[in-house]
């Protein structure tokens, strides 16, 4: 004689006068629930090693159910297994997004990688620059030689140490950021500092229409003749380049971009 899975628990636990659908639904709930719960009790923490083990749990249940007849769970997990690949997304997704993150699509990097080449710095920062003056939002930024040259700041500003982005530039100098009023300090090819301040020139032939940026940039360019001194107006939406107390004004992105890269 053939028994099932709940005839022969029912024997064991020597139990004959309830009736066999009333255990079966029992056993079926208690499962459902103990799977759960070891289920979740995986993933909790979503570690994908953890979840696999959840999901290889679950089949092996899913796989008993069906041996045994026990519909319920063979059901319910029948049902669950239908929508795993759903689930699978969400549980993975930082997983996915960084798998993403990490590959080239159609030659479009999406992983902020370091870049090293002077090319690049140039760009980011003219591109800010050009974008800037276009919107009218003034700017300052002062490429120091790699040297130990002294500023000589009135106020140092704020201490920034990151790689130069366009985005970073236009954060700093975007109206009422805490950090737009004042000069960036690029060095070694990294922002250095933001909102720092230096005594303006007293040169008398500077242009009279001139206000505090552009004097501070006269003022720094005379001290530190070395030094790259960008200024955009937002006057006038003008781009200015300041290199050893002279001025050329008026520069378009391509033409700051050719100046920055005869002279870094
Ligand atoms: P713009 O053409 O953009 O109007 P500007 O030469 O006319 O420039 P102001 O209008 O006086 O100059 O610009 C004021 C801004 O210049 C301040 O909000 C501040 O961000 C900056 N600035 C003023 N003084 C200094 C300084 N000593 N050092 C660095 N930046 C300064
Ligand atoms: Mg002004």
């Amino acid at each position: 004689m053939s028994l099932t899975f709940s005839e022969f628990l029912l024997a064991v636990a020597g139990i004959d006068s309830i009736p066999l659908f009333v255990f079966k639904a029992a056993v079926d709930f208690c499962c459902i629930y103990f799977i759960f719960y070891l289920f979740f009790v995986e993933i909790k923490d979503s570690k994908s090693v953890r979840v696999t083990a959840g999901f290889a749990l679950l089949a092996i249940f899913y796989i008993i159910a069906r041996l045994t007849g026990l519909n319920g769970i063979e059901w319910f997990l029948g049902k669950f297994f239908s929508y795993s690949p759903i689930l699978i997304i969400v549980i993975f997704r930082n997983e996915i997004k960084n798998m993403f993150a990490s590959m080239s699509i159609v030659g479009i990097n999406m992983k902020q990688e370091e870049y090293s080449g002077e090319e690049d710095v140039i760009s980011h920062i003219a591109n800010a620059m050009d974008y800037l003056a276009s919107v009218r939002e003034g700017a300052l930024v002062v490429i120091m030689p790699s040297g130990d040259a002294k500023i000589g700041a009135i106020a140092e500003g704020t201490e920034i140490d990151s790689l130069i982005t366009r985005e970073l530039l236009l954060t700093i100098f975007k109206k009422n950021s805490p950090l737009h009023d004042g000069a960036v300090i690029i060095k070694n090819r990294r922002i250095e500092r933001a909102s720092v301040f230096f005594s303006l020139s007293t040169n008398p032939d500077i242009d009279p229409n001139f206000g505090t940026r552009h004097r501070a940039a006269y003022g720094i360019s005379e001290k530190v003749p070395d030094a790259l001194v960008i200024v955009v107006s937002e006057e006038r939406g003008e781009i200015s380049l300041l290199h050893g107390g002279r001025i050329t004004r008026d520069l378009s992105k391509d033409a700051l971009k050719q100046q920055l890269s005869n002279r870094l």
